[in-house]
């Protein structure tokens, strides 16, 4: 269960987590298993809606999610004694591996979006750095000149 209360204040609101990446199409992309949970003191933070952990990271929230609440699929076995309608193992590989490459495909794209927004986060502080670099050496060629 999200959690209610961080630090003691109140969670007033609980939002689906946006992803910073958008689809092609510029639509934004929702977490479903990660929260924006708003406070009544006004901040934010992120949630895991498995159970009450929070973090000011969305990252955080995505490795704990893969740490703690990862569950394999369990496969189903298939045995050879009872015959079927129709054939068992082509039934089960199938419902298996959908709801497997489903499930699979959104754990991958949300640690790519994560992973993506780690290297936005990079390059914004590269940016800042360049962009102070270049207001320091035009001073300095003001200086010289
Ligand atoms: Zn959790």
């Amino acid at each position: 269960m999200t959690a209610e209360h961080v630090n003691g204040v109140k969670v007033i609101d609980v939002l689906l987590a946006e992803s910073p990446v958008k689809t092609p199409t510029g639509r934004t992309i929702h977490f479903k298993r990660m929260v924006e949970l708003v406070l009544e003191d006004g901040s934010t933070v992120y949630g895991c809606t498995e159970c009450d952990y929070t973090d000011s990271a969305l990252g955080r929230i995505r490795s704990h999610l893969s740490r703690e609440h990862w569950t394999r699929p369990v496969p189903r076995k298939v045995t050879g004694g009872a015959r079927r309608s129709r054939p068992a193992a082509t039934v089960d590989v199938a419902g298996l591996s959908v709801a497997d490459l489903l499930n699979s495909a959104a754990t991958q794209i949300e640690a790519l979006n994560d992973a993506l927004q780690r290297v936005a986060e990079d390059r914004n502080t590269w940016k800042a750095r360049a962009l102070k670099a270049e207001r320091a050496m035009a001073k300095l060629k003001g200086l010289l000149s």
